[in-house]
């Protein structure tokens, strides 16, 4: 078998029973990203000391010692975590040249399971996207027709996953981040509980709604991937002290007694048919494997996009403040510039350093959040997502699991909609009352548009019920999909 088409799970134990190594694996994945990521972009750099490492987790297994969980695995970390002595650019220009002195909890979590580190990938600028359009470092293209956009802002892990250029990849996702590129690229991707994974290292967007989750060829993968970075860290006070349970072992694909609410609002947008066909797939698949489906009801959705544009905004502006070329980020030439005051620097640092996004942005989130604007805009927003909140929490007293599509479509063309702000916002129609409510969601592959795009399923669990979601993604795994399709690159 070609070890391109490895899942995580094969990887791991192949490397502990010493059938292949730690560096052939590696290089194996280093060697197709040098030949395949011109065409895609997917990595904004790749790490130089891969092999080194690998040759670490050889020297580990050959010792007789556990190499861990993950032995082995090249994982591919968006480049929105720290990872230390390697740059970490947030795809922008403003910390085009940062390198952490320290690892993100997450990947230090990864590396001391055995992961490997094969490199970082591309991103919306600050994770501020759904197209992977606004990266300082260039588009991202999608593995399954390269006129596409990969979506965003996980656009660059979703798609060197699809491309095979990786078997395992870290995404973020603060409004449909890991959900929508999973979608989009064919791929799975869980947006864990808020407090189930550490914020610490992660450069923060949004940081009531940021989380960090695994994106991989199956349930298995991402359950075993989430197993080995969740839980409990001294370095974010928002960690839940939750147990991780092994959620790898205990996939099952019986459904019977579990109940799928279908939101009655979500189905009343304007899906189009290829993605609408393939959630009426989906839920024949759970009802013949014993589930109920029954509809709910959520009529604040409708300003799931307005609230979450209010608070990431706000919380951005906030977070971004730092980047201002004295403490943080790039320093515009003072002498060039004939910079006098420091206010003058600030300013030509920030206008130099962000992109047209992200400024839009911190601008949004500034009016939001000035006085005498305060109390309409921001607080209003944090008001109504409670009542969204307890809008899920009620739903979730008829079901187990919320099943919706992830987007209106599957992926669009590479510029189709860079000019319409308000288009490329409401692509998150689906995805933001997730990371609001801070319930788990999941987007799990469901089949392929007629012109051979994947479109994804999305599902929805109680806070910290990631097993019943990684039950009906495995239940939709055996027994939705029939057809394993390739695309285009490979
Ligand atoms: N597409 C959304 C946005 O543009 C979500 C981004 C994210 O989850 N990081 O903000």
């Amino acid at each position: 078998m070609d070890l391109s088409q490895f899942k995580v799970v094969e990887i791991a134990n192949a490397v502990k029973s010493k059938k292949i190594s730690a560096v052939e694996v590696t290089q194996h994945f280093l060697s197709r990203i040098e030949n395949l990521d011109k065409k895609i972009n997917s990595f904004i750099s790749v790490n130089q000391h891969a092999i080194t490492e690998a040759k670490k987790i050889d020297e580990v297994v050959a010792s007789g010692k556990d190499p861990g969980l993950l032995a082995g695995v090249p994982i591919a970390v968006k480049d929105l975590l720290c990872t230390e002595g390697l740059k970490t650019t947030a795809a922008s220009k403003i910390l085009a040249n940062f390198i952490p002195p320290y690892d993100a909890s997450v990947v230090a979590n990864l590396k001391q399971h055995g992961a490997v580190v094969i490199g970082k990938t591309n991103l919306d600028e600050f994770a501020m996207g759904s197209s992977n359009e606004t990266s300082a470092f260039g588009n991202v293209k999608n593995p399954w027709n390269l006129e596409y956009v990969p979506g965003g802002s996980s656009g660059g892990s979703a798609a060197a996953l699809a491309a095979r250029l990786s078997p395992a990849a870290i995404g973020t996702d603060t409004g449909g981040s890991i959900r929508q590129p999973a979608s989009f690229c064919g791929v799975y991707g869980i947006k864990p509980t808020y407090g189930r994974v550490s914020r610490y290292g992660i450069i923060a967007y949004a940081s009531s709604l940021d989380q960090a989750g695994p994106m991989a060829h199956s349930t298995e993968d991402c359950a075993l991937l989430l197993e080995s970075f969740a839980g409990r860290c001294k370095h974010d006070s928002t960690t839940s002290a939750e147990p991780v349970p092994k959620w790898s072992k205990n996939l099952r694909d019986d459904l019977s007694g579990m109940r799928i609410g279908l939101p009655k609002e979500y189905f009343a947008a304007k899906i189009d048919d290829d993605t609408q066909k393939i959630i009426d797939q989906a839920i024949k698949t759970v009802e013949k494997r014993g589930a109920k489906t029954v509809e709910v009801h959520l009529p604040l959705v409708k300003y799931a996009v307005p609230i979450y544009y209010l608070i990431a905004t706000s919380e951005a502006s906030s977070n971004l403040a730092r980047y201002d070329g004295i403490r943080y980020g790039h320093r515009a030439n003072m002498q060039e510039h004939k910079v006098k005051t420091i206010d003058e620097l600030y300013s030509i640092s920030r206008g130099e350093g962000f992109g047209t996004e992200v400024k839009r942005r911190i601008v949004l989130g500034t009016y939001a959040l000035s006085s005498g604007y305060y109390d309409a805009y921001y607080q209003k927003a944090c008001q109504v997502r409670n009542l969204l909140r307890a809008q899920f929490l009620k739903a979730f007293e008829s079901c187990d699991i919320l099943m919706s599509p992830v987007t209106l479509s599957p992926a669009f063309k590479i510029g189709s909609r860079v000019k319409s702000v308000l288009e490329m916002y409401m692509n998150d129609i689906f995805t933001t009352s997730t990371n609001l409510t801070g319930l788990p969601g999941m987007s799990v592959p469901g089949g392929y548009s007629a012109n051979g795009l994947p479109i994804g399923v999305q599902i929805t669990a109680r806070h910290f019920d990631e097993q019943s979601l990684f039950n009906v993604s495995f239940a939709l795994e055996k027994h939705l999909v029939k057809e394993a399709r390739s695309p285009h690159v490979i």
